[in-house]
C-alpha cells in the first residue's frame, strides 16, 4: 500500500485517468437497444454480457468503446470463440471425442441451443458452457451477414486447433501460423464484422494479411509474457529457434539470465515486426469509437513489449503494465496521429537499447 501511495504522488495524471476509468467501467451496462422482441431475450443477452465481464474483464472493458450496433456481434463472436477454446483447453476430454467436438461446434451453434456439462478448467469457464444455450440464442438473432462472419471463422479457429493438437512450434513461421489460429483469425473476423455493420468501408479492412497482424501483435506479446506462468504447467509457446540454439531445455533458460534475455530480446523483436502493419490498419479506420477499440489493445501490448525487453524478470514471473498506463490509454487515445506518436516514442525508447538494427528499421518503414 505504502508503495502505491508514493508511486502515485509521483503519477498524479495516471492516477486520475484511472478513477475516470472506473467510473467508465461502473456504467458499462449491455446495448439495450435490441431488447424488445422477446422477455427471455433481456435475460439471455444479460447473461451474455455477465459472462463476459467474468471470462475477459479486459474485453468486456475494451468492447463498450464499440457502436452499439457492433456490441452484439462482437461480444458474441467472443463468448463463441471462448466456448471453443474452453473445449479445447479442458484436458478431461477425451481427444477422439474433442476433436469431433471441436470441429461440429461452429455447425451446431447454427442448429441447435446446447449446453455442455462439467466442461471447463475454471468455475467462469464451466458455468459459460453450462449456460451455452442464451450464448447461442443471442448469436441466433444477430444479421446473417454478422452469423456468417462468426461461423466461419469459428469453423477454420477448430481446424486450427486440431492442428496444433499434435504438432509443435518450431520456427518462427511456424509462430506465425499457430498465432494466426489462435489470434489472428479473431482479427480477420472482427475487420469483417466492421464492414459488415457497413460502419467501416476501407477495402484494407478486407485485407486478411493486415488484420491478421493485428492479432499477432496482441497474441505474441501475451505469449511472450506469460513465459514464467507457461512454464510452471512445463510448456511455453514462444518457438523453438528463438531459444534451442541458446539452452538445452527450458529450465536452463530460465537459469541462465544471458541465454533467457537474448532468446526474449529476439521474440519481443518479432513481435515488434507487426507494428508497421498495425498502424497501416488503424490508419484506415474512419469510425472512432470503432478505432479506440483496435487502438487501446494494441497500444497496451506495444506497452508491455517496452515493459519486457531486456527485463529478466520475465524468466520468472508475469510483468505488466501499470494499470495507471492502462487507464491512460483508454481515456486519452482519440485519434490517429496521437496513436502513432505514442508508438513511435516507445519504439525510440527501445531502439537505444537494440544492437540488431531491426527496430531502427522498424521505425524507418513506419516514418516513410
Ligand atoms: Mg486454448
Amino acid at each position: 500500500m505504502i508503495r502505491r501511495v508514493t508511486y502515485y504522488s509521483f503519477h498524479v495524471s495516471e492516477l486520475v485517468y484511472l478513477m475516470q476509468m472506473k467510473k467508465e467501467f461502473k456504467q458499462f451496462r449491455p446495448s439495450d437497444r435490441r431488447l424488445t422482441d422477446l422477455s427471455q431475450s433481456t435475460d439471455d443477452l444479460n447473461y451474455c454480457y455477465e459472462a463476459l465481464k467474468k471470462v475477459s474483464r479486459s474485453f468486456a472493458v475494451v468492447i463498450q468503446q464499440l457502436p452499439e450496433e457492433l456490441k452484439n456481434p462482437v461480444c458474441l463472436f467472443y463468448l463463441v470463440l471462448r466456448g471453443l477454446d474452453t473445449i479445447e483447453d479442458d484436458m478431461n476430454i477425451d481427444n477422439t471425442v474433442k476433436k469431433e467436438m471441436l470441429l461440429s461446434f461452429a455447425d451446431r451453434i447454427n442448429k441447435e441451443e446446447f449446453i455442455l456439462e462439467n466442461v471447463g478448467d475454471t468455475q467462469d469457464y464451466q458455468d459459460l458452457m453450462l449456460h451455452f444455450d442464451k450464448v447461442i440464442r443471442e448469436y441466433q438473432k444477430l444479421g446473417p451477414e454478422y452469423k456468417a462472419v462468426i461461423t466461419e471463422i469459428t469453423h477454420e479457429m477448430a481446424i486450427g486447433m486440431n492442428k496444433y493438437a499434435h504438432e509443435t512450434v518450431e520456427s518462427y513461421k511456424d509462430w506465425d501460423d499457430y498465432c494466426y489460429y489462435v489470434a489472428g483469425l479473431v482479427g480477420i473476423g472482427l475487420s469483417r464484422l466492421f464492414l459488415a455493420s457497413k460502419l467501416e468501408t476501407s477495402p484494407k479492412l478486407a485485407n486478411k494479411s493486415l488484420s491478421n497482424e493485428m492479432g499477432l501483435f496482441l497474441q505474441k506479446t501475451n505469449i511472450i509474457r506469460d513465459f514464467a506462468e507457461d512454464l510452471e504447467q512445463g510448456r511455453i509457446f514462444w518457438p523453438e529457434e528463438s531459444w534451442k540454439n541458446k539452452a538445452n531445455t527450458l529450465k536452463e533458460l530460465q537459469a541462465d539470465e544471458k541465454s533467457g534475455l537474448a532468446a526474449l530480446n529476439e521474440v519481443v523483436i518479432n513481435a515488434l515486426g507487426h507494428v508497421p502493419a498495425c498502424l497501416e490498419f488503424l490508419e484506415c479506420l474512419e469510425n472512432q469509437q470503432v478505432f479506440r477499440f483496435c487502438a487501446i489493445p494494441q497500444l497496451m501490448a506495444i506497452a508491455t513489449l517496452k515493459e519486457l525487453y531486456n527485463n529478466p524478470e520475465v524468466l520468472h514471473k508475469n510483468v505488466k503494465i501499470r494499470k495507471g498506463r492502462t487507464a491512460k490509454y483508454f481515456i486519452s487515445i482519440k485519434d490517429f496521429k496521437s496513436t502513432k506518436k505514442e508508438f513511435i516514442s516507445i519504439l525510440n525508447s527501445l531502439e537505444k537499447k537494440d544492437h540488431t538494427g531491426k527496430i531502427k528499421s522498424i521505425l524507418a518503414e513506419i516514418q516513410r
